[in-house]
């Protein structure tokens, strides 16, 4: 039976449509001007909307409601409230009312806040984005909310995102008055975020601590076959895996979510799912969602789904590609060259505040996307490298590069290119999409930032990029708005940003070591680790940037990197203690039995036949005893060096530091006996699913 897909999109949300159908005209209207103007929401407006909302949402099977937030760090949370209210001793009545809609009080205790909420106000509070739509998931009225603390500092991801949509907003639209645009009156960041996963068998996967605690194998030898061939690549979709991307399709439909496109990735095992792009905050919200609702449904496939940037070494890990672009309330992508001489030069103008942006604030780019699981990936051979670059394609490099110098443009018309003057080509998608190893590469008509990694929230790469290009834009917008001549200005202008920033342009191939090296003589950061990346959010430049734009205070920024920190020196911790509990508990206990069954072996073979010798067994029996001692041995020192960084005392860099340098690289000596001692052990002996159960498990 065909069903009926135009009725099933967005059937859970409470979207425009439904707010037409149901909310009065005059409240309609209020909100619809709250949401445009970002105004504060009339209480009394907020009580029709709740309870229009909550009679929606009970038609629709749901029983309670929650603020649904991005807290610092975590995917989503949730404090669920029934809307049953008892009237008397025997009767209830549903209610909800416009103040438990607009805002919610939260015990936020127990959420990070890198010593914000000591500051303050021991609780926080949620306050609905109406430009969010509420939506139901199981049977739950979600509102998407905004995070502080009572002193106003943003205890989640969302506050500082709406908060630079605003800067950007603002730095915008003085420069498309200036290009004479007087009928903009409202500029958006667009943003589709390509999603990498990977689906592993549940009933392996339950078999894995390592899997279970850290979302990665700490342990695991390389299966036989892994991605070489690249045949898993858009190759055919297994079964199972193709009736959980359709339940999964069907769900992100009923949620709004436009999920495109679903493919298999480079690893087995690892797939991608694609959805059309929209504003950055419900992009955001809907990236939650998506991550949320993948974990969910492949457990109804008796799958799990890994969102783990490196979850198996020796095949590529997940990324998350965020495709970035600026348009117009009136439609127009102010990245996508135009058709007249004019809005070619504002095209331009803006390629350039991106580009500018990028160079002056590379360092903050790199923090965004810093995590302790996509440092596994950044500079692997398989996701950009750690280094800052854009990738602008041949084409419009040698329109830079001419009107650097100053030159004409000869292109296929033999036309002189001047900005303002004439018209640019069209940049064809597939001449501009060909590197894949550039972490940001302008792909035609907006910019892919692709050094993200699977796991993370899209909110803070975009916070940097929307913040850092307003800071352009607002320096652009200075120079012009005084300028005598318009055009010479502009001229100029483009041309001096070409100059200074064009060591941040790059076309080669960005996993190269040669670039690494030329990157250095550049002048272009390296921050190759997330402890190595953090300083960056206390930098003075940066301080600067954030709170002139009014999307940080300083104290967010320090309580960001003091939070991002402990974060990262919690998961190192939860890996090493989880891999001392494997290496103690299962594998050495394991290989040690296999020992002994070897050495049974020989005894009774030699009392069988004396005049043979036992080569095998005897070799095997020395070499892993060997393995054994030496893995011991690292995981003594393993064991030692975590109970020395209790010493080490409260600073957080310092700890990070430690984990980084000390505890991750002991842990690699650890794996890599464990390792080689596998590929030696009979394979019923080993304690846990392997690489190839797990990687090829899901049939
Ligand atoms: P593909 O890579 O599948 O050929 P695209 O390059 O068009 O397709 O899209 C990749 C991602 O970029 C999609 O999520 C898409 O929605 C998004 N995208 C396309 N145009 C824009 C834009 N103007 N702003 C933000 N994201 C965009
Ligand atoms: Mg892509």
């Amino acid at each position: 039976m065909m069903e009926n897909l135009t009725e099933l999109f967005a059937c859970k949300v409470f979207n425009d449509n439904v707010m037409k159908m149901r909310l009065p005209k005059e409240t309609y209207k209020a909100l619809q001007k709250t949401i445009k103007d970002g105004k504060h929401l009339d209480i009394n407006i907020a009580h029709v909307v709740a309870n229009s909302m909550k009679d929606w949402a009970i038609e629709n099977g749901a029983t309670h409601y929650t603020h649904w937030f991005q807290p610092m760090t975590g995917i989503t949370a949730e404090k669920h409230d029934s809307f049953i209210s008892p009237t008397d001793t025997s009767n209830i009545i549903m209610e909800f009312s416009g103040k438990e809609l607009v805002k919610g009080e939260s015990d936020a205790s127990s959420f990070p806040s890198g010593g914000l909420r000591a500051t303050f106000e021991a609780r926080g509070y949620t306050a609905w984005d109406p430009t969010s739509y509420a939506f139901i998931k199981e049977n739950t009225l979600c509102i998407p909310t905004a995070f502080c603390s009572y002193g106003g500092e943003a205890l989640d991801k969302k506050t500082p995102l709406l908060r630079s949509m605003e800067a950007i907003n603002r730095q915008a639209l003085r420069v498309v008055r200036l290009f004479g645009n007087n009928d903009v009156t409202s500029i958006k960041i667009t943003v589709g975020p390509e999603q990498e996963y990977f689906l592993v068998d549940k009933d392996m996967y339950d078999k894995r601590p390592d899997l279970l605690f850290t979302g990665r194998t700490l342990f695991g030898a390389m299966p036989p076959k892994g991605q070489e061939l690249d045949d898993h690549y858009f190759g055919t979709i297994k079964s199972r895996v193709s009736a959980f991307m359709k339940e999964l399709d069907r769900e992100l439909w009923k949620l709004g979510i436009l999920a495109k496109t679903e493919h298999n990735e480079a690893s087995p095992a690892q797939h991608e799912l694609a959805p059309i792009f929209t504003t950055v905050n419900i992009a955001a919200d809907h990236n939650q969602l998506t991550m949320e609702l993948m974990q969910r449904l492949a457990k109804k496939h008796n799958m799990v789904c890994l969102l783990h940037e490196k979850p198996f070494a020796g095949v590529n890990g997940s990324g998350k590609h965020n495709n970035w672009s600026i348009c117009t309330n009136t439609g127009k992508n102010l990245l996508d060259p135009g058709e007249t001489p004019y809005e070619n030069a504002q095209f331009l103008l803006f390629l350039c505040s991106v580009i500018k942006a990028v160079d002056e604030y590379q360092d903050m780019l790199r923090v965004s996307v810093a995590s302790a699981g996509n440092d596994h990936r950044l500079g692997g051979n398989e996701a950009p490298p750690a280094v800052m670059s854009i990738f602008l394609g041949e084409e419009l490099t040698e329109i830079l590069e001419a009107i650097e110098k100053d030159e004409d443009y000869d292109a296929k018309e033999k036309s002189i290119m001047r900005v303002g003057v004439h018209v640019l080509p069209k940049f064809p998608k597939d001449t501009t999409d060909r590197n894949r190893t550039s972490p940001f590469a302008f792909t035609g008509n907006k910019f892919e930032f692709r050094a993200l990694g699977s796991m993370a929230s899209v909110s803070g790469p975009n916070v940097v990029l929307n913040t850092s290009v307003a800071e352009s834009l607002k320096q652009f917008a200075d120079e012009l708005e005084n300028a005598e001549n318009f055009d010479d200005a502009l001229n100029r202008l483009i041309r001096k940003t070409i100059k200074k920033h064009k060591r941040i342009l790059f076309s080669g191939n960005g996993y190269d070591d040669a670039w690494i090296a030329e990157a250095e003589a550049r002048g272009l950061s390296n921050l190759k680790t997330t402890p190595d990346a953090l300083p960056c959010y206390i930098a003075e430049k940066n301080i600067k940037l954030f709170t002139e734009h009014k999307v940080f205070t300083e104290t967010e920024m320090h309580a960001r990197y003091e939070i991002n920190l402990e974060n990262y020196t919690k998961i190192i911790g939860i890996e090493a203690r989880t891999m001392l509990d494997m290496a103690k508990k299962d594998i050495l206990p394991a290989v040690s039995s296999f020992v002994k069954t070897l050495c049974d072996t020989v005894i009774s073979r030699k009392s069988a036949i004396s005049e043979v010798p036992c080569t095998y067994e005897e070799r095997l029996i020395r070499d892993l005893s060997e393995l054994i001692n030496r893995m011991y041995s690292d995981v003594s020192a393993l064991d030692k060096e975590l109970a020395k960084a209790t010493q080490i005392g409260s600073d957080a860099q310092k700890l990070a530091d430690y984990y980084k340098d000390v505890i991750l690289s002991r842990m690699a000596r650890v794996r890599e006996s464990a390792d080689k001692m596998e590929t030696m052990t009979e394979r019923k002996c080993w304690p846990y699913p392997t690489y190839e159960d797990l990687l090829f498990g899901v049939r």
